[in-house]
């Protein structure tokens, strides 16, 4: 038994309506611990557990860490996530809610993550948020059930962070014959890593990162992906943060569910109606999720940013 659920492939007559294409929707934010990322995770995790590992450790502050927590729950081995000072209240109740050990470790998430690598052994497995062939593979299973669920789209709508859930989705669309079908992705301005190797020709390290997406913010993306960028269609689509907000508030309002701006970046480009889209008349979004926005932090965010 997988440690993620099958999730429903719903079609969106709210956002077809204003996307003016036929627009389903891949509910990856029902899976129990808030995100796609448990597919990945528990894949990885049931492989390590399986290879002799009794303990896991995450430094990811994020849904990586939750759905970590989650699995080792699930698998009954501990795990330790380290996070940053800077990790909000609520993604810290959400691993403690799994039962996890949280441990709060210094200013940048650079420090936590060196503490984390000093916590491994032979029977500890450091459980990486993008990095690792077996996530991807265990994130693939969301297009094995797309296929079963309904027919081929003509393009995958998706978000970038570090590319993980874009590696796995390729691998999806490869594995069920669906090579030909293009990936739009889609970031915000400040975590543009993708756009930006794109732009370069090359993988780039981005400055900073600077966005309400932090669930996107990898300063580069992995090499698997930039690689499939040259074997893979790939297009990169580019949001503003208030685009992202806008679209959880809109996703909220017609699908009763609240998402991350990390997913309100591709529901924008959808909503957005935007060029990269406009071959395309069957898509599909993957709603990614995310458990660490409440709807005050969302409004919040929207409002600091006024009108832009
Ligand atoms: C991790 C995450 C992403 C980005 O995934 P990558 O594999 O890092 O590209 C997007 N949305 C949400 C909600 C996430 O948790």
């Amino acid at each position: 038994m997988p440690l993620h659920i099958e999730t429903p492939l719903i079609e969106s007559r709210a956002i077809g309506a204003i996307a003016r294409r036929r627009v389903r929707l891949k509910m990856e934010a029902l899976q129990p611990p808030g995100s796609f990322k448990i597919r990945g995770v528990g894949h990885a995790c049931e492989h390590y557990a399986r290879q002799g590992k009794r303990r896991f450790v995450s430094s990811s502050g994020g849904n990586a860490g939750i759905a970590a927590a989650y699995a080792g729950r699930q698998l009954g081995l501990p795990v330790t996530v380290v996070v940053p000072e800077t990790t909000t209240e609520l993604a810290r109740q959400l691993i403690r809610n799994e039962a996890a050990e949280l441990v709060v470790h210094g200013a940048s998430w650079a420090e936590a993550n060196a503490l984390a690598g000093s916590l491994l052994g032979d029977e500890v497995a450091f459980i990486h948020p993008f990095d690792d062939p077996l996530l991807w593979t265990g994130h693939a299973s969301m297009i094995d059930e797309a296929a079963r669920q309904g027919g081929k789209p003509d393009a995958v709508v998706l978000s970038v962070g570090g590319g993980g859930l874009m590696c796995g989705v390729i691998e999806g669309l490869r594995r069920n014959d669906w090579a030909d079908v293009p990936v739009i992705a889609a970031e915000t301005d400040g975590t543009a890593s993708l756009a930006s190797a794109m732009a370069a020709g090359r993988r780039v390290t981005l400055d900073a990162i600077d966005s309400v997406a932090t669930s996107l913010g990898a300063k580069q993306i992995c090499t698997r992906a930039w690689q499939w960028t040259g074997a893979h269609p790939v297009r990169s689509g580019v949001v503003s943060d208030a685009d992202a907000l806008d679209a959880c508030e809109r996703f909220l309002d017609d699908h009763r569910v609240l998402v991350e701006p990390a997913c309100g970046a591709a529901l924008a480009l959808t909503y957005g109606n935007v060029p990269a889209l406009s071959a395309f008349e069957d898509i599909l979004v993957i709603v990614c999720g995310g458990a660490t926005a409440s709807l005050d932090q969302i409004r919040a965010w929207r409002a600091a940013l006024g009108g832009r």
